[in-house]
């Protein structure tokens, strides 16, 4: 199968590189998926989880924020935050929703609802790409 690079770094790190045989990213609008010999692409990144097929096994990437972009079969993706599933420490991503959860509930002027959301939002989103790649059998470094 006609495979594509796929390459996700943040401006920490790079954090994969490697030829891919699909991908599955969450753009702004909405999830898209790329594959072999695509258009030239450009999309802003939501908060959610990337997927990628390799060898028939299915592996997940939280992102967050940043752009993806297509070109000459490669895929990258410039996100502001990544990790993959098994870099995810999952307490730390409870203890982020509970917070995120008790400011939701406070009814205060002060209040930055909208961080709280994208706070719950990115907790939300890790403890699932932790769970789909237990569940995939691939959270493994
Ligand atoms: P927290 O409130 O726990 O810091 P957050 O969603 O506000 O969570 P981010 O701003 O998205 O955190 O990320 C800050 C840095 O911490 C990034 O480098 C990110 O990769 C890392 N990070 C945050 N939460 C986790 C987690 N649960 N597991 C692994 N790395 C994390």
């Amino acid at each position: 199968m006609a495979q594509i690079h796929l390459e996700i770094v943040t401006p920490d790190r790079k954090v994969l590189s490697q030829p891919v045989d699909y991908v599955g990213a969450p753009g702004i609008e909405g999830e898209f998926g790329i594959m072999a010999n695509h258009v030239p692409f450009l999309s802003a990144l939501g908060i959610g989880n990337l997927y990628y097929k390799e060898n028939g096994k299915y592996y997940y990437v939280f992102v967050a924020g940043g752009f993806a972009e297509v070109n000459n079969n490669k895929v990258t993706i410039l996100a502001e935050v990544a990790e993959r599933a098994a870099e995810i420490d999952v307490s730390r991503a409870r203890i982020a929703k509970e917070r995120a959860e008790e400011r939701l509930r406070i009814q205060k002027e002060e209040m930055d609802f909208a961080r709280a959301r994208a706070a719950l939002q990115r907790s939300l989103a890790r403890m699932r790409c932790r769970s789909s790649a237990e569940t995939a059998g691939t959270c493994t470094m």
